[in-house]
């Protein structure tokens, strides 16, 4: 039976045609970009190039406003941690939204012990932040306003561009992770009023083991990682080559094709969301326009998320996803569903869907034949 895979959100298979473009690379070897001989300012320029194709993504000014990392996590900690700790003569408020990714609360959470405070704004059913809350809660003195601009767990994006006009009026930086949106959605920086950006190689079929960081001309922050002083001593350590390599070149490919393959993306998602919804007591979960075209997401009652993961998967070979990859080792309800207003047993019947580009039209039935079992096999045998 042919595998159909439906968890985009937690890995991305790498784009055959980065493996094309680094081999020669590999073959020949990298020399360490700090050195001065030939070899090392051949990697140097290497890096260069992938800083621009990467700038060109997101539209910034420049591509000396990137920052390589090793992935969405550290990008995020990087952006709140060191800026709010060098601005911390301008004040000790951070605030994010409710479903910000782990990575972001957790930095914000180690903020405290440095005598921080943190706010958290609500968001609605939908997963909409509150934009008149944020307004109410930022204060001059709030230094780092971290949100999403699209979540990974129900697709809902974000009114950016009015979240950038609130935070520049009453806080000071805004920082936004990008994580999921990137690739799918356009994002222009400069246009949006953002002041640092998160992106993930690996979510825009790049390898893993390389993320970035946009900031914005003139945000100062500290470094986290110390060392040799590499990436504009903002973040030390002998850049990994490869991965950086790879996630320019997988900026420049998703630039050129996203309008298109989300727009096919879109397409099926449609479908399946229509037919998957049409199934007793199962419920969207996020926005239902204001999604990412590649996300479908629900819930069903009655029934647990991992049991429908593990018998889409072993039955009928798809493989999906009940939340966040990174905190299912927790097996508790995600804090996202929670902060929509479900209640901890709901929170528990979800189901994840993100498609990419092995997906296509003609697995739609397969899908959702499977669905529809799973879902009547697993009530039939729940207890509740
Ligand atoms: N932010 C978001 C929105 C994510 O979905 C993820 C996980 N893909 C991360 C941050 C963390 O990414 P990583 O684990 O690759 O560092």
């Amino acid at each position: 039976m042919r595998n159909i895979y439906l968890d985009h959100a937690s890995s991305m298979p790498i784009d055959p045609r980065i493996l094309d473009f680094a081999e020669p690379f590999l073959k020949s070897g990298f020399g360490n970009p700090s050195s001065l001989h030939s070899m090392g300012l051949e990697s140097k320029r290497i890096i260069e190039d992938a800083r621009e194709k990467v700038a060109e993504l997101i539209n910034a000014e420049d591509g000396g406003y990137i920052i390589f990392t090793s992935g969405a996590t550290e990008s995020n900690n990087l952006a709140i941690k060191g800026t709010a700790l060098r601005n911390i003569k301008k004040g000790k408020k951070v605030a994010t939204s409710a479903i910000d990714h782990i990575s972001v609360i957790n930095s914000m959470k180690e903020l405290l012990k440095s005598g921080f405070e943190l706010k958290i704004i609500p968001v609605d059913s939908m997963g909409i932040v509150d934009t008149g809350k944020l307004n109410d809660i930022l204060t001059k003195d709030t230094t780092v306003t971290s949100i999403m601009y699209a979540n990974n767990e129900i697709g809902t994006i974000e009114p950016i561009k009015e979240i950038g006009e609130v935070v520049h009026e009453k806080g000071l930086y805004l920082h936004v992770d990008a994580t999921a949106a990137a690739g799918r959605i356009p994002i222009d920086v400069q246009s949006d009023g953002i002041d640092l950006l998160t992106l993930s190689s690996n979510d825009i079929y790049g390898p893993q083991g390389a993320g970035a960081l946009y900031i914005k001309p003139g945000v100062k922050l500290q470094p986290i990682l110390l060392g040799g002083g590499q990436e504009r001593g903002l973040r030390s350590g002998t850049e990994d080559l490869f991965a950086i390599l790879g996630m320019g070149e997988a900026s420049r490919i998703i630039k050129k094709e996203m309008n298109k393959e989300s727009e096919r993306l879109r397409e099926i998602r449609d479908k399946l969301i229509n037919e998957i919804l049409k199934i007793e007591e199962a419920y969207l979960t996020g926005h239902p326009t204001r999604r990412l075209p590649n996300h479908a997401s629900f819930r069903f009652s009655g029934i647990e998320g991992e049991s429908i993961l593990l018998n889409m998967d072993m039955k009928y070979h798809i493989q999906v996803s009940t939340g966040s990859a990174c905190t299912s080792k927790t097996l508790e309800p995600s804090h996202v569903l929670l902060a929509i207003g479900l209640k901890h047993e709901d929170a528990h019947g979800s189901m994840v869907l993100t498609l990419g580009k092995s997906n296509n039209i003609g697995e739609i039935p397969l899908i959702i034949r499977a669905v529809k079992e799973t879902v009547e096999r697993l009530r039939k045998l729940s207890p509740i």
